[in-house]
């Protein structure tokens, strides 16, 4: 335990927290990485890296997430770690809708836990398969979603950050629900202790995808089962419309948004989904359906939206899978394990996973933390230009960027020989790149664009972003720097890569 200086106290609170749940039918005895074959990388979040493992004396296939130690006592997210396991072994009795967790195990610089491996990626990336998707497919999985919410209040569990990025698919294409290291457990005195101290900090400092939160987890006030159907409410909206319910240029934006229950639906919403929705988007916790209901989710189950479903036999997923090479169903067949690998997982064989995972040509590999301005950036159409740029007259940043929209922004560590500066990046449409002294709010400077700017990201946290006379060093301190150079690129391209018109 002494691999992690300066830490052995948290450290060996870890361990004991890391030691197994009740063993399963096929894990009777302790695990180690050395008892799996590590294929790649499928997913990463914010604290962790999620890889498809294979055990070596099954073959069973599992998604083993794994957090680095050092990582986490630095940024002091093991109660996240620790809240997730507890969360997933009250969870583990339940045979549907939960990620189910097989053991967990650590060496001295990781911790492991053994996953049920969603074969069938996230929610998130059929929601806009036009002609795929439809209000069928959205009628089945709110079904699910509701099941799984009267399991979680029945276990006494808010999730408190359910989003399509964290409802994955199993095999069967059935729902299962990941990512408890935010969930409350409601009886749990320790945990709300616990949670108080999370929702300052979250207030503060929030990170995560902001649409989904509810109006109570922004005003500090506490949250509960109904910030879970505040969620429910904004994922329904976003099944049948594709598009979020609150969406602005940034998350302050949003926030001030969802404050304000200032939302709208598109002209040809669903009547009965659009009722759902309202019922559910409503900004006093105690007044949203199934809120009150003695026996959860009973007024859910009623209401109209739903009132073809059997909800004692739901039956089979409706069709809607993509059959065309190259769409999502192939993402099983691209995950398969080679034979050739050792079992085991060590810092060299990790990064060059994680390298794998980024120079792949056709990522499909799900990232956290997609901000709503950096997602599509440039394929916004010129009205949804012009309505941004209203709201980001509202916004602190809008007086430094000449006028042009804001397409993406981030705190990043701007390194120039020995320092390195926190500036407030922004990416705009022009292209620009400003960067701004976040404490004295004064422009500092613009990355000169041309066709040559070239983004290179060297891991999580670091890009490079090559011009002709001069390289830039940027580091993200929360890690998201691919999705820096993926917008940067996509902006290059919308400028430099556009075939030019006769
Ligand atoms: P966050 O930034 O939300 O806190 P995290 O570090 O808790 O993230 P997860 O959300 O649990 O990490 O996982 C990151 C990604 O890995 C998910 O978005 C998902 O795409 C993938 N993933 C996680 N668990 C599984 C699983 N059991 N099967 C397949 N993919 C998974």
């Amino acid at each position: 335990m002494d691999a992690v200086p300066g830490v052995h106290l948290r450290v060996g609170q870890l361990h004991s927290m890391m030691t197994p749940p009740p063993p399963s039918d096929e894990a009777t005895r302790k695990r180690s990485a050395s008892d799996f074959v590590f294929g790649k990388v499928i997913g990463e979040g914010s604290f962790s890296t999620v890889y498809l493992a294979k055990d070596i004396h099954t073959n069973k296939e599992f998604a083993i997430k794994v957090l680095e130690k050092r990582h986490m006592i630095r940024e002091k997210k093991m109660e996240y770690v620790l809240r997730e396991k507890k969360v997933l072994q009250i969870l583990s009795g339940c045979p549907n809708y939960f990620v189910k967790l097989y053991c967990t195990f650590q060496d001295t610089e990781r911790l492991y836990f053994v996953l049920t491996y969603a074969k069938n990626g996230e929610l998130l990336s059929f929601l806009n398969k036009k002609g795929l998707w439809n209000i069928e497919c959205t009628k089945y999985y709110a079904t699910e979603l509701v099941l799984a919410l009267e399991e979680l209040k029945f276990k006494e569990i808010v999730h408190r950050d359910l989003k399509p990025e964290n409802i994955l698919f199993d095999e069967n294409w059935h729902i299962l629900l990941i990512d408890f290291g935010s969930a409350k457990i409601v009886s749990s005195n320790e945990d709300k202790i616990e949670n108080e101290d999370e929702t300052k900090k979250r207030k503060n400092s929030f990170v995560g995808t902001a649409q989904y939160v509810s109006p109570e987890l922004l005003k500090n006030t506490e949250t509960g089962y109904a910030s879970d159907l505040w969620a429910l409410g904004c994922i329904i909206y976003q099944m049948v419309s594709g598009l979020h319910p609150f969406h602005a240029g940034s998350e302050y934006l949003i926030f001030q948004k969802i404050l304000k229950l200032e939302y709208e639906f598109p002209e040809n919403f669903d009547k009965t989904a659009k009722d759902l929705v309202e019922k559910l988007l409503v900004l006093n916790p105690d007044k949203r359906l199934g809120a009150t209901d003695i026996k959860p989710y009973s007024s859910i189950r009623q209401h109209e939206f739903f009132s073809d479903i059997d909800w004692d036999n739901i039956g089979p997923p409706p069709k809607f899978i993509p059959s065309s090479p190259g769409s999502s169903n192939t993402l099983d067949k691209d995950n398969k394990i080679p034979d050739h690998l050792e079992p085991g997982l060590n810092a060299e064989k990790a990064s060059r996973l994680q390298l794998d995972m980024l120079c792949r040509p056709t990522n499909n590999t799900p990232t956290r933390k997609k901000s709503e301005g950096s997602r599509n950036v440039t394929s916004l159409e010129s009205s949804e230009i012009e309505r941004r740029l209203e709201l980001q007259k509202l916004d602190k940043w809008h007086n430094l960027v000449e006028g042009n929209l804001i397409l993406k922004q981030g705190l990043v560590d701007k390194r120039k020989g020995l320092f390195a500066r926190r500036r407030m990046l922004l990416l705009t449409f022009g292209p620009n790149l400003y960067y701004v002294d976040p404490a004295t709010m004064v422009l500092k400077g613009k990355i000169p664009w041309s066709a040559e700017l070239r983004t290179e990201p060297k891991n999580f946290k670091i890009f490079f972003v090559h011009t002709p006379n001069r390289t830039y060093y940027l580091e993200d301190p929360e890690g998201y720097a691919l999705e820096w150079c993926k917008a940067i690129d996509e902006v290059h391209a919308y400028y430099y890569s556009r075939p030019v018109l006769p």
